[in-house]
């Protein structure tokens, strides 16, 4: 019998893990998918958020707060991408400015430190590209961008390497009571554990109430996007978002820690809650909000269209808690934005919760909290030549939008949780990242994947499981 089972390796469930992994406790992290981050944790908007938007008074407000600050830690650690760069807040009318009045004065009760209103000029100095009809916006120095599911796979390395196990494609589909804990029923068979953490996005509730009375709800929530070529990467430098609305945080323009330049998302209701398919007039509306707030944007330059599901609870707030009626066995539900940002302090949370329910942490004598990843782009030219000569590999590029070399590649196939798919290995290394979005690399990709799985290429999906890229002829 396992301490803790986790349920899902999203980038909560990843951090739970991570931050267990510190203790003499045995983890095992139970994940549906083909990797880790294949659900909300893959496709939002990537924002660290300073914490202004949460109620004050609220488990989100407290853990955003928390959580930024361990989150910019993090991404230093663990060699994730990241840019510190702050954000702005546009308003364009007097109703709209005393909204952004009101986000200061939400921010400062919730400690976040620095936020200023900034004038219509100086707004323009900061972003000459924004709109001439924004009448003043709120900045934010302590927000910006981080790489979710680099920051997810990373707490994840280094959990399996503390000595946690995962396992992919292995979806829970009910849970018992047993002495002294819980049996999980698993498509791979049962799995004991004494305790339990939900991290099932946005089928937490569905997990809930395969143990406990139906406590809360699940409204999935669609957001759209739009990624744009790096030549329009520097459009903007900070991220700029439209004032909220009761309909959530609204349309943003910023860039990414990959050069790109991202806008969306819009608030749409997805048929079922994994249904990630983009719509026409969901992109549409992106287009116009995003050329609201930056007139000069030029959408043309779109190289990849895509949707995430946001887990939003009935509550409105985080459910971070023991479930009624099921002792030891703890929500980690209803994580909508600013969920990647909360996450690690989600994490010190959920940690908390179990030491309240009795369970002993000691302290390992070893762990692993850092991580180096190698990037060929990012080699002195002499590095880069040292490397080429002792692994040949490191010399034959396979993605050249992104200069991503076969040796990286490797690597990749070689880590502690190896990709299973073409955007696995996208994710991992930036291969298929670029203008042509795999056009040119994709079949290597999958040859690449094929060599280290043992499968034929036609077994290797583009990305979540039974994605198949290939159709096998019969005969
Ligand atoms: C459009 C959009 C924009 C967003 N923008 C931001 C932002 O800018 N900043 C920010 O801080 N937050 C943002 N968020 C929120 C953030 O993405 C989420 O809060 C966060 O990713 C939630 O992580 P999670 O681990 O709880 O869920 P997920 O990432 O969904 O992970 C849950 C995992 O559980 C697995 N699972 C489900 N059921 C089972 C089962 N039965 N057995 C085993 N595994 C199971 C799933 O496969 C999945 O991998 C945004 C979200 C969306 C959708």
């Amino acid at each position: 019998m396992y301490d803790i089972a986790v349920v899902g390796c999203g980038i909560v469930g990843a951090a739970a893990a991570f931050a267990l992994s510190r203790y003499d406790v045995s983890v095992v992290v139970l994940e549906k998918e083909n990797d880790v981050a294949a659900g909300a944790t893959k496709a939002n908007s990537a924002v660290v958020h300073a914490g202004y938007d949460p109620k004050p008074g609220t488990l989100m407000a407290r853990l955003n707060v928390r959580g930024n600050q361990l989150t910019w830690d993090l991404c230093e650690a663990l060699d994730v991408p990241h840019l510190r760069c702050g954000s702005l807040m546009l308003a364009f009318s007097d109703q709209e400015v005393a909204v952004l009045e009101e986000y200061k004065g939400r921010g400062e009760t919730n400690g976040v430190p620095g936020l200023e209103m900034i004038s219509r000029a100086r707004l323009r100095g900061m972003e000459p590209e924004t709109s001439m009809d924004a009448a003043a916006a709120l900045y934010a120095p302590t927000a910006g961008v981080a790489c979710p599911w680099e920051l997810t796979l990373a707490m994840a390395e280094c959990a399996v390497g503390n000595g946690a196990e995962l396992r992919l494609e292995t979806a829970v589909t009910g849970i018992d009571r047993i002495p002294g804990g819980y049996r999980l029923l698993t498509e791979n068979g049962l799995v004991e554990a004494g305790r339990v953490l939900n991290a099932a996005g946005v089928h937490s509730a569905a997990v809930h109430d395969m143990i406990a009375a139906p406590a809360f709800r699940i409204v999935p929530v669609r957001g759209e996007y739009y990624l744009l070529d790096k030549s329009e990467g520097s459009r903007v430098s900070r991220v700029v978002f439209h004032c909220p609305t009761s309909r959530g945080k609204g349309t943003l323009v910023a860039p990414t820690f990959h050069g790109n330049l991202i806008v969306g998302p819009n608030v749409g209701q997805p048929r079922t809650p994994d249904d990630t398919a983009t719509t026409a007039e969901g992109l549409d509306e992106v287009a116009r909000e995003a050329r609201r707030l930056v007139p000069s944007i030029d959408l043309r330059a779109v190289i990849r269209s895509f949707a995430g599901i946001r887990a939003a609870a009935d509550a409105d707030d985080f459910i971070i808690a023991e479930a009624p009626g099921a002792p030891g066995f703890f929500d980690l539900a209803g994580i909508k934005s600013p969920g990647l940002t909360a996450a690690p302090a989600i994490a010190e949370a959920a940690v908390e919760m179990l030491v309240r329910s009795g369970l002993a942490l000691k302290q390992k004598p070893r762990f692993i909290g850092e991580r180096k990843r190698l990037r060929f782009t990012e080699l002195t030219p002499r590095e880069k030549a040292d490397l080429v000569r002792s692994e040949p590999a490191f010399g034959r590029v396979v993605c050249r939008c992104e200069t991503v070399t076969e040796g990286e590649i490797m690597a990749a196939l070689d880590a502690p949780i190896p990709p299973r798919s073409v955007d696995g290995v996208k994710r991992r290394t930036g291969a298929g990242m670029g203008r042509c979005q795999g056009g040119f690399c994709g079949p290597r990709v999958t040859e690449l994947l094929s060599e280290a799985m043992g499968v034929p290429a036609w077994r290797i999906p583009q990305d979540l499981r039974g994605s198949y890229q290939l159709i096998r002829r019969n005969g």
